[in-house]
């Protein structure tokens, strides 16, 4: 068990001798199974959730509940699973603040500002990118998130990202190769120069600490042959694509990701209608990012539009610098709510269920037998509370489950 600063308390069991904890007197329980409760978030109240070395064993009300070695009483709160944050950029140096400040006065944003990042992260030592994503991650934890993404992407040379990336693989196994973030300055003659490096020599020695490849496929990035390009050559190194995609100009992203069945198409804030029928049609999920068009003041994405069309989205906290520096996700549920035109429960399952879709995950975003033991309680009786209470800490426990998820490679 550790503490964090404030009221909360985080723990964390620790796999011992097999002994049944039960989490009793849930007001509301969001299990996101369908088929043990109520609605697509499949509510059930009053409820028990029992846990066993850090998996769940059972769910249900109450009035069924047996017995455990240990009773922990949640007062009426409401449980949820832990929420999955798909798309994090944590590690880096520096920030970014006056920058963020001149957008608020009126400066445009564009994808160029990652390069100061890249100038901090590549004078900074090992230990200093630790430090940050440990802070970050102790951050992402104390807002619920029991799972985040880390992209590489600041280092842009062949020692840079891999050392981001095995930094990153300490904290998470949702490890990401983002060379094809921008192109360094260094290649700015070069471009195509700089693709074959992403997909030679660095891919080379960032596939050993890493499960995806992305590619920010947008102006003033990469195009769409290049995205295709790029996303290959990791594939044939046996990483799964996902992709940044439309996020500041309608293009080609969406279709590419589709294309190559990545598991997610990330921002989408300019979807054409032909573009939310191939999401629909595929297993590609639609990841959006709330942060991003709060933090550069940019039109949201309409997310009302794409689940009416039958895409599956997810929300995450794109937490990074330049465009999002934020790791609450109630936060980005609330935004989601109020400027996507989500529901409380579709924002809620977004950044549940939808987060462990666009990491092809089933151990996580749900609370049923076989999952993972991860769950956020709220000093609440709701879930609704995250999106009607802004900016109030609502979070009261978080359990994470010691046992290390199976994902490769
Ligand atoms: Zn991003």
């Amino acid at each position: 068990m550790f503490h964090a600063s404030g009221m909360c308390t985080f723990r964390c069991w620790t796999p011992t001798v097999s002994d049944t904890t039960a989490l009793t007197n849930i007001g509301s329980l969001v299990t996101n199974d369908p088929s043990v409760g109520n609605g697509p978030l499949g509510q059930i109240t009053d409820a028990v959730v029992v846990i066993d070395d850090g998996l769940i064993t059972w769910v249900g009300p109450a009035s069924q509940f047996d017995a455990a070695d240990t009773v922990i009483d949640l007062e009426g709160r409401a449980l949820l699973p832990g929420f999955v944050d798909s798309h994090a950029h944590p590690v880096f140096a520096g920030d970014r603040a006056p920058e963020f400040a001149a957008r608020m006065a009126g400066q445009a944003y564009s994808a160029g500002g990652i390069r100061s990042t890249v100038a901090h992260t590549r004078a900074a030592s090992d230990d200093d990118l630790r430090a940050g994503i440990d802070r970050l991650a102790g951050e992402f934890l104390r807002s619920g998130i029991t799972t985040f993404e880390a992209k590489s992407g600041y280092g842009l040379t062949i020692d840079d990202e891999a050392r981001a990336l095995r930094i990153a693989r300490e904290a998470t196994n949702e490890t990401t190769y983002l060379g094809a973030h921008v192109v360094p300055a260094e290649f700015a003659d070069d471009p195509d120069g700089y693709v074959a490096l992403v997909t030679g020599a660095m891919l080379d020695a960032c596939a050993p600490y890493a499960r995806w490849i992305d590619v920010f496929c947008d102006r003033g990035a990469f195009d769409a042959d290049q995205a295709r390009e790029i996303l290959r050559a990791g594939m044939e190194r046996g990483l799964l694509p996902r992709i940044h995609a439309n996020q500041l100009q309608h293009g080609d992203g969406i279709r590419v990701a589709v294309e190559v069945d990545a598991a997610s198409a990330d921002h989408c804030t300019y979807a054409s209608d032909e573009d939310l029928e191939l999401l629909a049609g595929s297993n590609t999920v639609a990841t959006l990012l709330p942060g991003a068009e709060f933090s550069t003041r940019s039109p949201y994405p309409d997310a009302r539009r794409m689940i009416d069309a039958g895409v599956v989205v997810a929300i995450a906290t794109d937490c990074n610098p330049g465009s999002s520096y934020t790791t609450s996700m109630p936060f980005c549920i609330a935004v989601a709510v109020r400027d996507m035109h989500l529901t409380p429960d579709e924002a809620v399952w977004s950044a549940t269920a939808g987060g462990a879709r666009a990491l092809r995950r089933d151990d996580i975003g749900r609370i049923a037998p076989g999952a993972r033991a991860d769950l956020v309680s709220l000093n609440a009786p709701s879930h609704i509370h995250l999106a009607y209470r802004p900016g109030v800490d609502l979070i009261d426990r978080v359990w994470r489950s010691p046992i290390a998820p199976k994902v490769g490679p």
